[in-house]
């Protein structure tokens, strides 16, 4: 690709890029482009100043492999760039077509296309609560795992951007083992190849943002279906809120399904629908619960000194229930959107509170920054052990303090994976992954899928102890 590339004004063929198109459907209207050439960046105030600009030249939307293949056979002949999108609900500017192009739009290729014993298939753009309607409706069976986007997140979305959330207390994150079945890839070449995936090989697109190939049909893995209870449980102290939920995670004949702990005074300042249930000085314990397990989650909860129930969403009247979002719309992701609501200048981190110091690292932080990052925990079970993730949220002050904070959680001896960052490397392990590296080279030999997302292509000279920011050069050149 050009190494003068601009952010305003097309660089690529587009009249030869429809007319290879034939019937498949596109969307070239500036302003509509521009809307889905975003998703939620704007979390990070740090990708807010650095994205802000972005565009896609067009938006194409295919509603089947065949004309997926038919994409991306028109793109790789004319050199023009292909970022895959389901619904836009990442929060790292995953689905930004940095280097312009083509949009790849898969909302509209989404039907859920059959549901055995234990699995289901689905095309990629299958909307995750539409899968679950069907599945609990066909044989009730319902899925594992899904982020607290369920309502708006595409399932092809959630594998290649995502990592895990209501359902990881029981089932782990999404790339573990077991977590996702098979995959089918197509590669960007001039006669794309569709590969199917399984095992081991699934590591080499789960989570990959799409610069790898473009998914077009999963199978996943499906658990009962239960009736779920949001149970709410208030402490005064916040150690003994997370002592807590730990507990709770350890119970393994208990059916739950999330498990998350958030500080005072945030239930109460932005959780606002539930505000009524929520005193101010209150630490909150939110669970959801099978409704056969109420009753044993409760005897559980009372042997906890000082825990108060403060909602439980089976008892409610039609009038206390009205307008209340799913227990899970408080946590993950959702406990930030609420807050980011209320107060635009909040931002977030996400931490990881090592097993089995878990407890004892949570509460030394919790102490050292007190209010200005305020507490959400997700617990979480990873290789069978419990443990919590964290998304605190930040009382954002300046960049530099925000990296800062960043640097005494690691020094505190929490890694962080940092959601200010657009790079697949910088947002995880800080290090080349050498397998999804190695499937670039074969599937996407061009790089022109979602470019400027795998350091480890871009620049694999790249030396990531520098301390600095990778600033992918079509960034660079627009002088974001
Ligand atoms: P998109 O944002 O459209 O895409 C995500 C990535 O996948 C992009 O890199 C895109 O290029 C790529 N992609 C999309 N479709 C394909 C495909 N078919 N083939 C190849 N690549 C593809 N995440 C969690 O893991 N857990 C949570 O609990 C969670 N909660 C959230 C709550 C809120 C309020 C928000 C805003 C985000 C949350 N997220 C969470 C992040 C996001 O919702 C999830 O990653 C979600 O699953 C993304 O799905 P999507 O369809 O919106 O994907």
């Amino acid at each position: 690709m050009d190494d003068n590339v601009q952010m305003h004004g097309s660089r690529y063929d587009i009249a030869a890029l429809k007319a290879r198109l034939g019937g498949i459907r596109i969307e070239d209207n500036p302003a509509l482009v521009r809307q889905k050439s975003r998703d939620f960046f704007w979390y990070s105030p740090v990708l807010k100043r650095q994205l802000e600009d972005v565009t896609a030249d067009i938006v194409v939307s295919p509603t089947s492999e065949g004309e997926v293949i038919q994409v991306l056979a028109a793109a790789f002949a004319l050199g023009i760039p292909v970022t895959p999108r389901g619904t836009g609900t990442g929060n790292y500017g995953q689905a930004m077509p940095l280097s312009g192009g083509i949009v790849l739009d898969l909302s509209g290729f989404n039907k859920v296309r059959e549901i055995k014993a234990g699995s289901y298939v689905a095309e990629p753009g299958a909307i995750l609560a539409r899968i679950d309607d069907e599945t609990r409706a066909h044989s009730r069976q319902e899925l594992r795992l899904h982020p607290s986007t369920y309502n708006t997140a595409s399932i092809g979305g959630f594998i290649a951007g995502g990592s895990g959330g209501v359902g990881s207390i029981k089932w782990g994150g999404l790339r573990d083992t077991g977590n996702i079945i098979r995959l089918k890839v197509v590669t960007m070449e001039a006669n794309p190849q569709v590969l199917e995936l399984r095992g081991d090989d699934l590591a080499k697109v789960a989570h990959a943002y799409g610069t790898n190939g473009i998914i077009t049909e999963v199978e996943m893995p499906l658990g009962p279906s239960y009736t779920w209870v949001d149970v709410l449980v208030g402490f005064d102290d916040l150690r003994t809120a997370s002592e807590y939920a730990n507990a709770v995670g350890e119970q393994d004949g208990l059916a739950i399904k999330e498990l998350a702990v958030v500080g005072a005074p945030v239930p109460h300042d932005y959780f606002l629908r539930h505000r009524k249930f929520l005193p101010r000085d209150k630490h909150l314990v939110v669970i959801m619960a099978a409704d056969f397990a109420v009753d044993s989650l409760l005897a559980f909860t009372r042997r906890f000194k000082g825990s108060e129930l403060l909602m439980r969403s089976d008892q409610l009247t039609l009038d206390e229930a009205k307008g209340l979002p799913p227990g899970f719309e408080l946590g993950w992701n959702h406990t930030t959107l609420r807050a980011l609501r209320v107060d635009p200048s909040i931002t977030y981190l996400q931490v990881l509170y090592p097993f089995p110091n878990q407890i004892e690292t949570i509460d030394r932080i919790n102490r050292h920054f007190g209010d200005e990052v305020p507490c959400h925990l997700e617990f979480v079970r990873f290789d069978g052990k419990v443990t919590a993730f964290g998304l605190p949220l930040v009382r954002f002050t300046s960049e530099e303090r925000l990296e800062e904070i960043m640097r005494i959680h690691e020094d505190m001896g929490a890694p962080i994976f940092n959601p200010h960052r657009y790079t697949l490397e910088e947002g995880g392990m800080k290090q080349t992954d050498i397998i999804q590296l190695a499937f670039k080279q074969q599937a996407d030999p061009n790089g022109l899928l979602n470019p400027g997302k795998m350091i480890a292509w871009e620049d694999p000279a790249y030396d990531y102890r520098s301390g600095k920011t990778f600033m992918f050069r079509s960034l660079a050149d627009s002088g974001a």
